[in-house]
C-alpha cells in the first residue's frame, strides 16, 4: 500500500496523520481479513471509528488475528457488547468538570483536555466516546475559560494536557498554550500525557523538543503497552525527548489476550528502561463501555507486580492502580507484604515469601 511513498513523506508526521486507515478497504490492503471478520468490523465502525497510522500498522502481525498490535487498534464487535458494570462516563470526568476542557478532581492539580484527536484509536480507550474522531482543539472561549480557572484557583500546581493527544497539535499551537501556562506563577508543573512516541513516533522532532523546552519543567507519560512497540524509531523518539531534558514515565493498560502476564510485563519494562523511560503505572482497564472484552481479573494484576516486585529492579516496577469509579481518583493494588503490625514491630514478607521483622520505633 505504501511502496510509493517517499521516505521524507514516511518521517513526516503530518503525511503519517493524513494518511490513516480508516475505511475497511483501507485495512484490507494491510491486513488479511476473513469475510465474516470485515462484516463485524464494518458493524463497530458504525459506532466508534477507526485510525491507524501507517507506521503503527507496520507493527501488525497481517496473518494473526491475536497479533497484540492488531487486537490495540482493529475494531471488533465485542464493543458494541457491554456488560451489566459497563459505563459511560465510569470516571465522573463530566460531574468533576467545572470549566469545558478541564477535569479538576484532585486539590493542586487538573487535567487539561486540550486536544480530541489522538495519532490512532485504541480499542480500549476510557475516552472512546468522547475522543474517536473528534477534532477538538480547546480554544476560543472555553480555553479563556479554562485559563481564568487556573489563575484563579492559585492552590493548582500541576496541570497535565491530555486529550485526545497533545502532541497531534501543532507546534504552534502547543507553544502558545504552554506559554500561557507557564504565565500562571502557580503552575508550577506541567505534564503531558502523549501516545505518539508509540503510534507516530515521528512527530517527535528538534522543532518540537525546542518547543517543550523552552517551558520546563515539563514532564511526559507515554503509553506502551507491549514489548513489540518498542522499536528503533520509538526509541528515538524518547531519547529525543529526554535529551531534551523532559522525564519520561509510562503508563499501561492491563489489556486481557495482549500484555496480561507476567513475562511479557517483565519484557515491556526491561525495554522501556533500556529507551529512558521509567515504568509508572499499570492501570487496571476502566468500566467504560465497549471495552469490557479487554479487562482481566484484579488478581491477574496483582500476580504481574508480585513477581516483578523484588525479583527486578525497583525502577521497573509500575505502580498497579485502579481508577475508582465515580471519580475516587487512582487507588493503589498490591499484594499486602505486612504480616501483622503492633506497637512493638512489624511483621513483613518479602519478594521470596521469607518472614521479616522490623521493631517499631517509639513515638515519644
Ligand atoms: S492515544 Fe490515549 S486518548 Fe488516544 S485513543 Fe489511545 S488511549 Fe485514548
Amino acid at each position: 500500500m505504501w511502496k510509493d511513498v517517499t521516505a521524507e513523506q514516511w518521517n513526516s508526521w503530518k503525511w503519517q496523520l493524513a494518511n490513516r486507515i480508516s475505511s475497511l478497504e483501507q485495512l484490507r490492503q494491510v491486513i488479511d481479513l476473513e469475510s465474516e471478520e470485515a462484516k463485524e468490523i464494518a458493524a463497530c465502525l458504525e459506532k466508534y471509528p477507526m485510525a491507524i497510522t501507517p507506521y503503527y500498522a507496520t507493527l501488525m502481525d497481517e496473518a494473526n488475528r491475536s497479533c497484540p498490535i492488531r487486537m490495540q487498534v482493529i475494531p471488533s464487535v465485542r464493543e458494541l457488547q457491554n456488560t451489566e458494570v459497563d459505563q459511560a462516563d465510569p470516571l465522573h470526568e463530566t460531574i468533576d468538570s467545572p470549566v469545558p476542557g478541564l477535569i479538576h478532581r484532585y486539590p493542586d492539580r487538573v487535567a487539561f483536555l486540550v486536544s480530541g484527536n489522538c495519532a490512532v484509536y485504541c480499542r480500549f480507550c476510557t475516552r472512546k466516546s468522547s475522543t474517536y474522531g473528534r477534532d477538538r482543539i480547546c480554544q476560543g472561549a472555553d480555553l479563556d475559560k479554562a485559563i481564568t480557572y487556573l489563575k484563579n484557583n492559585r492552590h493548582i500546581r500541576d496541570v497535565l494536557l491530555t486529550g485526545g493527544d497533545p502532541l497531534c497539535l501543532s507546534d504552534h499551537t502547543l507553544g502558545s498554550l504552554l506559554e500561557m501556562l507557564r504565565a500562571i506563577e502557580s503552575v508550577e508543573i506541567i505534564r503531558v500525557g502523549s501516545r505518539v512516541p508509540v503510534t507516530m513516533p515521528q512527530r517527535i522532532t528538534p522543532e518540537l523538543c525546542a518547543v517543550l523546552k523552552k517551558y520546563h519543567p515539563i514532564w511526559l507519560n507515554t503509553h506502551f503497552n507491549h514489548p513489540r512497540e518498542i522499536t528503533a524509531e520509538a526509541q528515538r523518539a524518547c531519547e529525543m525527548l529526554a535529551n531534551a531534558g523532559i522525564p519520561l514515565g509510562n503508563q499501561s493498560v492491563l489489556l486481557q489476550g495482549i500484555n496480561d502476564s507476567p513475562a511479557i510485563m517483565q519484557q515491556l519494562v526491561h525495554g522501556l528502561l533500556r529507551i529512558r523511560v521509567r515504568p509508572y503505572y499499570l492501570y487496571q482497564c476502566d468500566l467504560t463501555e465497549g471495552i469490557g472484552h479487554f479487562r482481566t481479573p484484579v488478581t491477574t494484576g496483582i500476580d504481574i507486580i508480585r513477581k516483578l516486585q523484588g525479583h527486578t529492579s525497583g525502577l521497573a516496577v509500575p505502580t498497579y492502580v485502579i481508577d475508582a469509579p465515580g471519580g475516587g481518583g487512582k487507588i493503589p493494588v498490591n499484594k499486602n507484604y505486612i504480616v501483622s503490625h503492633s506497637a512493638q514491630e512489624i511483621v513483613l514478607q518479602n519478594y521470596e515469601g521469607e518472614v521479616c521483622k522490623y521493631p517499631e520505633i517509639s513515638e515519644e
